[in-house]
């Protein structure tokens, strides 16, 4: 028997939260964004549940070719852009739109040798100041790729820096609007966030969407608004069993460094789960974890591939029980990812696409 852990990601679940997303943002089209391997879930896995979104937007050109190796022939976005000139041959060969966030990009295009031009999104640096063009370099930027032959229609985009607080998006909008507003095109703005908290408003959603956390059943702005809140269900379950279990007596101390010692009698559950399987290290002792659906907590340091709960009030669990790490217990309880990545002080987001290699990933 294989060791007994294993992510179950949940086609339902993703097809929900799409579903979700669509609503918050009607009028507009979404792309799911998938880098990260589907941020830890697989693209293989998530595949068929994200199938109904009207493109996927992704990092990697690897990912780009298994998109099209399981048969998904609509709009595929670089995110990052191409990041050398032979890029652009994939690009030609598998039909992908890119993004154009810096002058090189432009000149390995106005080098590039296709009949067929390409579809891309200018960049606008609109204060995230990560990826783009300044506002003022951005009409040359347009203008120059507007006279390329290799390219074909260009849409607008800016990503949001604040949408998931209450800072919000409106200094990046309106110097998107005012740089932007005489360009024709399509235009891309919102990430998860922006559409959850924002969606209402038209300037925000626009006419494409890049939705990611949200997908995956996680809250973009977990401080204010939980998933149960915005109606997201998880699309990752971290499921593993008891594979031991210590009694303890007052004073007896668990796992490395002996960071948590009984103050009265125990039993200690060991999970098979550490943080070579992407469970994070830093989680203190009482992070959350279910216990055949029973919450519980973490007791100790995590350790490479184990973690020890606490087994106090569950008289009658043996050794095979099932432990939930996130997502949803088989017998249906709920654990959110938010919730353990708030005790180990990161978010979602870190927790599912740090989930290791060595786990076996199904679908169901
Ligand atoms: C990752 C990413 C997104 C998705 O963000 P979420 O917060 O996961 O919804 C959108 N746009 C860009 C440019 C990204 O890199």
């Amino acid at each position: 028997m294989p060791r007994p852990l294993q992510a179950v990601i949940h086609t339902q679940a993703l097809r929900h939260n799409l579903g979700r997303l669509r609503q918050s943002a009607p009028q507009t089209r979404v792309w799911a964004v998938v880098k990260a391997n589907a941020y830890g879930h697989g693209l293989a896995q998530v595949f068929d549940g994200l199938r109904g979104a009207d493109g996927f937007a992704l990092l990697d050109l690897n990912e780009a070719q298994t998109l099209r190796d399981l048969g998904w022939r609509g709009p595929v976005l670089l995110l990052e852009g191409v990041f050398e000139q032979r890029d652009l041959e994939l690009c030609s060969r598998l039909d992908l739109w890119h993004v154009v966030h810096h002058e090189a990009q432009i000149d390995m295009l106005s080098k590039h040798k296709t009949q067929v031009p390409q579809r891309v999104f200018l960049k606008m640096n609109s204060g995230m100041n990560r990826l783009g063009f300044t506002p003022q370099a951005f009409r040359s930027a347009w203008v120059r790729l507007n006279a390329l032959p290799q390219v074909d229609e260009i849409s607008l985009m800016t990503h949001f820096a604040r949408a998931d607080d209450a800072h919000g998006v409106e200094d990046q909008l309106s110097v998107f609007a005012q740089h932007s507003n005489d360009f024709p095109g399509e235009r891309s703005l919102a990430n998860s966030a922006a559409v959850l908290r924002h969606g209402a408003r038209e300037d925000v959603t626009a006419d494409w969407v890049r939705t990611g956390i949200a997908m995956y059943g996680s809250s973009p702005d977990h401080g204010l608004h939980d998933a149960a809140h915005w109606d997201l269900r998880p699309a990752m379950s971290l499921r593993s069993r008891l594979v031991g279990m210590q009694p303890l007596k007052a004073g007896d101390s668990v796992g490395y460094g002996g960071t948590f010692t009984a103050t009265q009698d125990m039993t200690v559950g060991i999970v098979a789960c550490g943080y070579a399987d992407g469970y994070p290290r830093h989680a203190p002792t009482g992070s959350p974890v279910l216990v055949n659906g029973v919450r519980t907590r973490t007791l100790g340091r995590v350790s490479m591939d184990m973690l020890c709960v606490d087994l106090s009030g569950l008289p009658s669990v043996v050794i095979g029980d099932e432990v939930t790490l996130w997502g949803c217990a088989s017998s249906g309880e709920l654990l959110c990812i938010d919730e353990v990545a708030a005790a180990a002080g990161t978010v979602g987001y870190e927790l599912m696409c740090a989930l290791a290699a060595r786990v076996a990933v199904t679908a169901d």
